[in-house]
């Protein structure tokens, strides 16, 4: 089981090292989290692997999803690495749903959906993460429905949220 996590994880790794020349990610402060040295999100927030970038605070991570269920479809990341986010102190738990709340209401304004959806599983990447969703079916959120996305379109939809 250890080695297929491993391998998936390696497999991820290896799918994000390649779109590396990436453009118009947003400059990010220089973060020093050394929790995890195999977690694709950890070197997502170290700046070692690039991200399409919406949002960020001291705190927290929003990138866009390579592989959205629908358009805008989001990954809210706290920096410090968790595994479970159900290992959260009742303050940091609080905290991510408070800034999920604040993310939700900033894809709704800029994209339009009936509802933003929000998933957490995190058997994809060991890692808290939120996802959001912009929706305007019920049966839209679903996690298997997600298909990768050129870089080109996920920055165009990144300037749309962010502008
Ligand atoms: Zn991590």
């Amino acid at each position: 089981m250890l080695n297929r996590i491993k391998f998936l994880e390696e497999r991820q790794f290896l799918a994000l090292f390649e779109t590396r020349g990436i453009r118009g990610i947003l400059a990010t402060d220089v973060m020093t989290n050394k929790n995890n040295e195999n977690c694709i999100f950890c070197k997502i927030i170290n700046g070692e692997i690039p991200a399409v970038k919406i949002w960020e605070n001291e705190k927290y991570l929003v990138t866009l999803d390579r592989s959205p269920i629908k358009p805008g479809h989001s990954l809210l990341m706290p920096k410090k690495h968790t595994d479970y986010i159900f290992d959260l102190s009742n303050k940091d738990y609080s905290e991510l749903m408070l800034t999920a709340k604040k993310i939700a209401k900033i894809l709704k304004a800029k994209l339009n959906p009936k509802r933003v959806g929000v998933v957490v599983e995190g058997f994809g990447v060991p890692h808290v993460h939120v996802h959001l969703v912009p929706l305007n079916k019920g049966n839209e959120l679903n996690l298997e429905r997600a298909r990768d996305m050129d870089t080109e379109k996920l920055n165009k939809i990144a300037r749309k949220i962010r502008d």
